[in-house]
Parts: C-alpha cells; structure tokens; sequence
C-alpha cells in the first residue's frame, strides 16, 4: 500500500472540493447533532435520494431527543414505513429514551458515549463525532473504503477488518489538519458522487494524490471477497380480509421486522400442514383459500419466498385490522403482497 505524498495538499484539495460541489442535503445545514445522528442511522441502508423526505418527516415530528423520548414506538416505526430494517427504529426510540435518562436528554459529545447508543457502531459514532462535534475521528464506510483503497492502491480485502484499520492510520494524521466535519464528509461525498463503483476519474479532484489514476488501473480496486450467498426460506402466506380489513400479527419485537404488522405465515412448502396450523392459531372454521402466486422479498442474508394464499369473506372477524385507521406499520415484505391481492 501507498502513502499520501502530500497531506497538506490533499486535505485541501478534497476540502475545496466538497466546498464548492456538496450536495444541498437538508442535515447539511445543521450540525444538531441529534440531526445528524437521525440522518447517519437512515442512511446505512438506504440510498440519499430515497431518505430525503423520510427524514424530513421525521425531524417534523420528533424534532429534538425529547419528543422522540417521549413517543410511542408504533408511530416511530409508522414514519419508518417503507424504509426497512425497522430495527433501526427501535434503537433510534431506545437511544432517545438513553439520552433522556442518562444525559438530562443532550446528545452526548464524547466518542464513547455516542457509540454506547443502540445501533451506533464506530463508522457512525465516528461520523457524528466529526460532523456534528467537528473532532478528529475517522469514518470509514464502504464509500470511503473504495476512494481510500484506489487512492492507495490498497491489495488487500477491503472487508477484512486490517482494512479498516490500515486506512485508518493513513487518515487520522490528515484529519488532523483539517476541518474533520468538512472532511469527513468530503470523502463520503466523493465516494457518492465521483469514485463511485464506475469511477469518473476526469472530473475528480483528487487525480493527483491517486496512485490507481496514475497506473491507470482504477477497475482493479477494491478488492473485494465474494459474500455468502443468501439462504433461502420459503413461506406459506395466509391473507385472511374482508374489505380493508386484514387478519395480521405483530412480528417478535426482538426478529426480523421486529414489532412491524405481517400477514401470518409459515415456513414450510406443505399447503395443508401450514393451513392446519394457521387454524389453530386462530382459532378459525375452515376457509376456502386459493393461490394468489408467488413474492420474493430480498434481505441482506436472506430471501423470502412467500406462496400466498388469500380469502376475502363475508364480514370481518374481531381479531382482524383495519388498515385504513392502523397506527402499525406493516413490513415492506408483506406490503407487496396487496399488488397481488389487487390483481386478483
Ligand atoms: S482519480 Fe478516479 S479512482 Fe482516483 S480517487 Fe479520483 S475518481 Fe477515484
């Protein structure tokens, strides 16, 4: 691996860089850190464009720790809706709720005490530390890696935790002569908008300090491990409603989707094992389902395939819910299962 030749250079020409071509993101404009720590946490699943108008209703309702302390989960996870990995709601509500209790409801400042939130792990109590604090504590997520190990020219896995850790002694000296806040977020967003996975190596910045630019070998980098491929799960769905009423569970706070609105359903190929179990679940006379089709929902680690089977009958049944005054949020997973319904 390379070094950066000149540190002086570099920190100012990303800088400079991000001054004049930042995108206008709407928690660029604060360095509330509770703003920031809403943004960072919605943003390590999703992408910006998508997260935009979520965090923007969110910070409508829950504008400070407080109010978010003081709000019930379920209207949490509602302005989730759609977002996924719901857990990362529940931390959010579980970290306010830290905050208020243990730091008389201020975020805290100290990079100990940020990364002892829920769901904070060191590539974001890093960034909020940076740019919300505007201290010296180097993020490293994947776009950063991808810049820093071109740059570098960097041979090794770059999701090996040596990685990390050797970016990270090449960056803590040059964050230390710079604006952190600027330059952290300089390099994200060069990541994002310019040395993205197809590089647009003209118009970057940083041509000179980039050891893959110059050997004309960008494509090479990163390297990068294969993933283990995702296990497959399959399901029988059951879709039990009548009009917009809907027979559905309230996922294990503590699973997947935890907390969230699902229809009930059951891991097996077996139509009739699982309709008989679904019975005695709940309690129910014999209904006549017929096959809707199949829908794959695609997880990190794991895809779904769901068999659904609907039935609509006559009048709604006292367990069922309304799903034009619920206050749940349902899981995207299932939320596809109505195009079906509706194409029936
Ligand atoms: S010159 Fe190309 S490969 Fe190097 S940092 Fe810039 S965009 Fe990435």
């Amino acid at each position: 691996m390379k070094n950066i030749k000149d540190p002086n250079k570099f920190v100012h020409d990303i800088s400079q860089w991000y001054q004049e071509n930042k995108r206008d993101l709407p928690f660029r404009k604060t360095q509330d850190p509770y703003h920031i720590w809403i943004s960072e946490i919605m943003a390590q699943q999703t992408q910006m464009d998508s997260l935009i108008p979520y965090y923007q209703r969110f910070i409508k309702r829950f504008p400070n720790v407080a109010v978010l302390a003081g709000a019930d989960i379920s209207e949490v996870l509602s302005l989730w809706e759609g977002l996924g990995y719901y857990r990362r709601a529940h931390h959010i509500h579980e970290s306010a709720q830290i905050i208020k209790r243990d730091f008389k409801g201020v975020f805290p400042s100290t990079l100990k005490d940020i990364k002892a939130l829920k769901g904070v792990g060191d590539y974001t109590a890093a960034a909020i530390h940076a740019i919300a604090y505007d201290q010296p504590s180097v993020a490293i997520d994947g776009n950063v890696m991808r810049v820093m190990s071109r740059i570098l020219l960097y041979d090794e896995d770059i999701r090996k935790t040596t990685a990390k850790r050797a970016v990270t002694q090449i960056l803590e000296p040059l964050i230390k002569l710079a604006e952190p806040s600027v330059f952290t977020q300089a390099l994200m967003e060069l990541g994002a908008l310019v040395c993205k996975k197809i590089p647009d190596c003209e118009a970057c910045p940083m041509q000179n300090h980039c050891f893959a630019y110059k050997q004309n070998n960008v494509m090479a980098y990163p390297k990068i491990s294969k993933l283990k491929p995702k296990t497959l799960e399959t399901y029988i769905t059951f879709v039990l409603y009548h009009r917009h009423h809907y027979l559905l569970i309230t996922r294990p706070k503590d699973g997947l989707l935890g907390g969230l609105l699902a229809f009930p359903q059951y891991q097996t190929y077996d139509f009739d094992r699982a309709y008989q179990k679904f019975k005695a679940d709940f309690k129910l006379p014999d209904f006549k389902f017929e096959s809707l089709g199949i829908m794959r929902h695609v997880f990190t680690h794991k895809i779904w395939v769901m068999q659904v089977y609907a039935c609509e009958i006559t009048k709604p049944l006292e367990a069922m819910v309304n799903f034009e005054t619920k206050t749940n949020a349902i899981s995207t997973a299932h939320k596809k299962i109505f195009s079906l319904i509706k194409s029936k």
